[in-house]
């Protein structure tokens, strides 16, 4: 059985505090030996590169530009074998931009789109994110969960594979 994600592309999908980067950072560091590894394209890290700040919004088509510079380039040293793929590190949190986001990437010429789902419950991810250094607002939280809650990941999306981590669910 297939223990992770292999996927060109792997969405990314969480609310603030979820555990995205920390995964992504993990994931980035485990690939098999003798295989290249996977680049994460991070809006986060591109909103800091712009602006000096992760945490200031900025213009979504100053950033959109970029992710979309970066994914090219990504196809680019896939298709030279210089990478197994990306990882975009975003909330991504509502479905109809979870949807254009894969017309896109296709159209960028990655074939697969698998996600990472961040299914923890809201209690724990307020509480992640008053523990660490950088704090989204609890208002922006409550917004996104709203909007998570109400568009579920689904394979009807367009992703070849959903792996959801979170807390056991009994069975
Ligand atoms: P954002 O969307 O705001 O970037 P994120 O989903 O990337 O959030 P992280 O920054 O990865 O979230 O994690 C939030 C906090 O939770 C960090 O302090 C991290 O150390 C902690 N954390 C991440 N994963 C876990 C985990 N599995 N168990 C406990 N704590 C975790
Ligand atoms: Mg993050």
């Amino acid at each position: 059985m297939q223990q992770q994600p292999n996927s060109s592309l792997i969405v990314l999908i969480g609310l603030p505090g979820s555990g995205k980067s920390t995964w992504a950072a993990q994931f980035g560091m485990n690939c098999p030996e003798g295989r290249p590894g996977y680049r994460t394209v991070s809006t986060d890290q591109i909103r800091a590169d712009l602006y000096g700040d992760a945490a200031i919004q900025g213009s979504w088509g100053q950033v959109w530009a970029r992710v979309i510079d970066q994914l090219r380039q990504g196809a680019a040293d896939i298709h030279r074998g210089d990478l197994t793929g990306v990882v975009y590190d975003a909330t991504n949190v509502r479905r109809r931009d979870r949807r254009r986001f894969i017309q896109t990437v296709h159209a960028l010429g990655y074939p697969t789109v698998a996600a990472v789902w961040f299914d923890f419950p809201l209690s724990c991810c307020l509480e992640r994110n008053r523990a660490r250094s950088r704090q989204v607002p609890e208002a922006v939280i409550l917004k996104m969960h709203r909007q998570l809650v109400a568009t579920q990941p689904s394979l009807s999306e367009g992703f070849e594979q959903i792996w959801r981590m979170g807390p056991a669910r009994l069975p």
